[in-house]
């Protein structure tokens, strides 16, 4: 069984707060695996495992299957250290992974994703998560692009976009974290308060990224970096209802 193989083997993820720990090995369920090498295997058939559990085993076992044990020497260094190029962010929302809509390999893309993929002002007392992420992606691992992608139809922009203006938030973190991007609702209800409420949203959307690229100016890290001419910063769109991506530099 696989659950009692070693993790001598290396390609095993050993994890969860179970005492024992579920092992995920490279022999179980080959038949997926199987097809996906042959190419049988459709985008949905990977997402058909009704039993969590089994989704997760089925997707590790894809990754062993067409990354991990495909490309050993890759492994292999990125084990030694990361030297990713890029800081990416993303929004939180399941359909605009960077990973599969700009194919970011291991090791390429340091990343931070959150709700609408918003960048706040530098504030040592505030949001600290993304100011670290921020910090060691440039101070340490010396990332040379940052790149902030915004999407369609995106949630968080639809709820800053409707937040109510009495202030009231009926929500414990999402009014408060989506207010980062209110600079670009006011600039979009100014300039296309006349369109359609969805048509504003999606303009806010690619606002809103300018606006956090706007807001990584106010990190020193970024400061230098610009100044040094070590670091370019740019904006990206991802619409999912027709399948583009914008790209513009700031
Ligand atoms: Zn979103």
């Amino acid at each position: 069984m696989a659950e009692q193989q070693s993790s001598s083997q290396g390609a095993n993820y050993e994890g969860g707060l179970v005492k024992k720990p579920l092992i995920i090995s490279e022999n179980e369920g080959q038949e997926n695996v199987a097809a996906a090498e042959t190419g049988e295997l459709r985008f949905d058939d990977q997402l058909q495992a009704a039993d969590p559990v089994q989704r997760i085993k089925n997707g590790f076992k894809h990754f062993l299957t067409n990354k991990f044990n495909k490309y050993p020497d890759l492994f292999h260094e990125l084990a030694q250290g990361q030297h990713p190029k890029f800081l990416v962010f993303a929004c939180s929302d399941s359909r605009v992974s960077p990973s599969h809509i700009l194919n970011f390999q291991p090791g390429e893309a340091f990343m931070v994703r959150n709700i609408a993929n918003l960048v706040p002002v530098f504030d040592k007392l505030r949001y600290s998560g993304v100011g670290a992420t921020i910090e060691y992606a440039i101070e340490e691992l010396k990332v040379e692009n940052i790149l902030v992608i915004g999407h369609s139809r995106c949630g968080g922009i639809t709820r800053l976009m409707s937040h109510p203006e009495d202030g009231s938030a009926p929500f414990d973190f999402i009014d408060n974290w989506v207010k980062i991007g209110l600079p670009a609702k006011v600039k979009v209800v100014a300039e296309h308060g006349n369109l359609p409420f969805e048509k504003q949203c999606d303009i806010c959307a690619e606002e809103a990224v300018n606006l956090s690229l706007k807001n990584l100016h106010t990190y020193p890290y970024v400061q230098r970096a610009l100044k040094d001419k070590k670091i370019a910063l740019r904006g990206g769109y991802y619409d999912f209802v027709v399948g583009s991506f914008k790209l513009w530099e700031f």
